[in-house]
């Protein structure tokens, strides 16, 4: 089938040709977002794979039609870029990729928490300057710490799962219980409890009305001193502003995101050219005691593994109907 795809990304291109067995499906990069400037590009192919960031609205879905498109797949989990009513109505079919490799966020988690407790980002630009020194590089034992954990599902779990094996104490809070978790030890308590409790705190929850700026000052008011935050999920689980004054007030001891409120603000850009401007994330970079990637949670190998290979097979179902 022709199917033109839309990303700049050189891992896609590389994922994508290795796993198109046997070139099954012929396959046209464009290094530009499926936007309003760039959707004739379509014209003539059967079929379309997207991100998140590319947004199909009911007018994209009209000249998609137009152009002869009948399929759009998605190479994410999420599809609240897609005017799926209007992709119906015109017979076009929307799949996407439900989950790959949740262990590849999960261990992302866990490596914000190592690098920041043992301070390594830091330990390595002395030893690159040829200094050796380990003052003020103290870090804390994982050992019997309370690690909660807001969401337990897919990666919630991963993570619990790792955690587990450093010894330490977990406590949950989910609306929904996953099975399995209470016979490995890990208890389900309220937010406040779990809030109130933990030396560590890691969100695996998504974002939705209800867990926007879940952590604001009140929720930082109710932790420890000196807590771990970690967000692996979405920006906007954290009200910025608020987590500043906590750092400032040496609340927050830690904070390690991979996501944050200004990339919900940009999502319907190209972040690879994303240069950040935002004045309240320049100002959280500025803090010793916060890490921040570049939303890689998902980037392993298998991940982008599970993803090509799974796009590819909706591509193929859909043409063996
Ligand atoms: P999932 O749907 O399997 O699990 C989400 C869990 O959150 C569910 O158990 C749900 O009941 C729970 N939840 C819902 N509302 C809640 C609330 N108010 N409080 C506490 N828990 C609540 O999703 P998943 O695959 O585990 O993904 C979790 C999040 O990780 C996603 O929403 C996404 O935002 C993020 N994610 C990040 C990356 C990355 O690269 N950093 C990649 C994939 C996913």
């Amino acid at each position: 089938m022709k199917v033109a795809f839309f990303s700049s990304k050189s891992y896609d291109k590389e994922y994508f040709n290795l796993h198109n067995q046997e070139g099954k499906h012929d396959l046209t990069f464009f290094e530009v977002s499926l936007n309003p400037d760039t959707i004739e590009l379509t014209n003539g192919y059967e079929a379309i794979c997207v991100f998140v960031n590319d947004k199909v609205d009911a007018q994209a879905i009209e000249r998609l039609s137009e152009n002869g498109v009948k399929i759009i797949a998605l190479r994410c989990a999420g599809y609240n870029n897609i005017d799926l009513k209007a992709a119906h109505e015109k017979d076009i079919k929307v799949v996407r990729v439900p989950a790959y490799s949740p262990e590849a966020v999960a261990e992302h988690a866990v490596a914000l928490i190592m690098t920041l407790n043992r301070k390594i980002h830091k330990a390595f630009n002395r030893v690159r300057e040829g200094n050796f020194s380990i003052e003020k590089l103290t870090g804390f034992n994982l050992y019997k710490k309370t690690v909660g954990v807001i969401g337990t599902g897919k990666i919630g779990i991963a993570f619990c799962n790792i955690m587990l094996g450093f010894g330490c104490k977990i406590i949950a809070y989910d609306p929904y219980e996953a099975d399995g978790l209470k016979e490995k030890g890990i208890q389900y308590t309220s937010l406040d409890e779990l809030l109130e409790k933990s030396d560590i705190i890691s969100l695996h929850c998504p974002l939705t009305p209800k867990t926007q700026h879940l952590l604001n000052n009140e929720a930082f008011t109710k932790m420890k001193e000196g807590v771990m935050i970690i967000n692996t999920s979405r920006g906007a689980l954290i009200k910025t502003s608020d987590a500043i004054e906590a750092l400032k007030k040496r609340k927050i001891g830690y904070l390690g995101v991979d996501v944050y409120e200004e990339e919900e603000k940009l999502f319907f850009r190209d972040l690879s050219e994303y240069l950040i401007q935002d004045e309240i994330l320049l100002r959280l970079i500025g803090f010793p005691n916060v890490l921040i990637t570049a939303h890689q949670g998902f980037l392993t190998q298998e991940a982008l593994t599970q993803i090509s290979t799974t796009t590819l097979n909706n591509i193929t179902s859909f043409e063996k109907g």
